[in-house]
């Protein structure tokens, strides 16, 4: 990958190059930037950068027989270590899932856990890096330099280093073998450990701007408006601008599901309920997590449109359809409470939590609320 396929994110390329040519490269760097800015995208292009032997002060070559290597993702002195789940209760380290995860790599660098999780899974297996990975990359990293470069580790979702697993790597983090650098990528600061962000240098990644999302969507080829459309919705998530985009018009999706819901919770229709829960229980935890965002919007909506008439709401013919008889029962009595309910649904859904009980609980929750006087 070249830092010119990267979606935006200038700055964080510009400093990259620099340190790099400037002989300042910590030996150890954190990629924190939230879910579809690129911060997996930025190791990878750095990597190749650095390994290129033909690079100019912008970017890698891309021809080179490291370049190649990097692209597809086969460059030998670049090792992965992510989560995974146990098969059995073998001791399995990355290595077994090289293949998936290549594959995973070829589908898009800006991927998610989700996407991850749904590539390897469609059960709700917990993943996590498994303690066995640390001798693993001790291991990996004491070989010689195959392509005689530098040596790249790459420890993606460092959220999921446990104390057992990073305690047996601080060492090496601290003082690695010559010419090798972690590239750790994290998503949030939270839920790192200090041991490990006090042994690196921690590289900001933003969200990529609207407008950044919206120009390269419109190199794909998206009409201007709809560009415009994904941008604002996407929020700087590329991984979501790409999904937007495959979807032919995810709303009038959501809509139709949205509004079926909505009347069989009114009803307490235990039956279309079961089934509703069913039907979203089916869907990628991506697409469920989308949906309660629009829900929420839908509630949003149709609180402004029962206190302040349609002036000002954002909604398509079908939607305000719906909203003209359903809106009256959106008031400040149940409004907070109901997104209080969606965004907990969020929570749970991003937490993988079971999602049929997760709707099948926030379901009843919002009959009551809805009929609430
Ligand atoms: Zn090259």
């Amino acid at each position: 990958m070249r830092f010119a396929e990267i979606i935006g994110q200038d700055d964080v390329k510009h400093r990259l190059r620099m340190a790099f040519r400037e002989g300042r490269i910590a030996h150890a760097l954190m990629f924190l930037g939230p879910e579809g800015s690129g911060n997996l995208a930025l190791a990878l292009a750095f990597a190749q950068y650095v390994s290129c032997e033909n690079r100019s002060d912008d970017d890698s070559c891309g021809t080179c027989t490291n370049c190649r290597a990097h692209a597809n993702h086969q460059f030998p002195d670049l090792y992965y270590t992510f989560p995974f789940f146990n098969v059995g209760d073998k001791a399995t380290t990355c290595q077994e899932w090289m293949k998936d995860w290549r594959e995973f790599l070829q589908h898009s660098h800006y991927g998610g856990l989700d996407e991850w999780r749904d590539h390897i899974t469609k059960d709700n297996k917990q993943l996590h890096i498994s303690v066995y990975e640390a001798a693993n990359i001790i291991h990996q990293l004491s070989l010689k330099s195959f392509r005689g470069g530098y040596k790249f580790q790459i420890i993606w979702m460092a959220e999921f280093l446990k104390p057992d697993t990073a305690n047996k790597l601080l060492k090496i983090v601290e003082e690695p073998p010559e010419n090798t650098i972690f590239l750790f990528i994290a998503s949030s600061m939270e839920n790192l450990l200090q041991t490990i962000i006090s042994r690196v240098q921690v590289i900001y990644v933003p969200r990529i701007t609207d407008e950044e999302v919206k120009s390269r969507l419109l190199q794909l080829g998206a009409p201007e408006k709809r560009a415009g459309e994904i941008a604002h919705f996407a929020h700087g998530d590329w991984n979501k601008a790409m999904r937007l985009l495959a979807t032919e018009n995810p709303d009038e999706n959501y809509a139709m599901q949205f509004q079926t819901w909505m009347r069989s919770c009114y009803k307490k229709d235990v039956v279309a309920l079961v089934k509703w829960s069913d039907m979203m229980h089916a869907q990628t935890r991506e697409d469920q997590k989308h949906f309660i965002q629009y829900a929420m919007d839908q509630i949003r909506q149709n609180l402004i449109l029962n206190y302040t008439g349609d002036a000002i709401v954002r909604m398509n013919q079908g939607e305000k359809a719906f909203a003209d008889k359903f809106a009256p029962f959106i008031n400040d009595l149940n409004a907070e409470d109901l997104m209080d309910e969606l965004n907990a649904a969020y929570r749970d859904i991003s937490q993988n939590v079971y999602s049929k009980l997760v709707f099948t609980d926030l379901s009843m929750k919002v009959h009551y609320m809805l009929i609430r006087k």
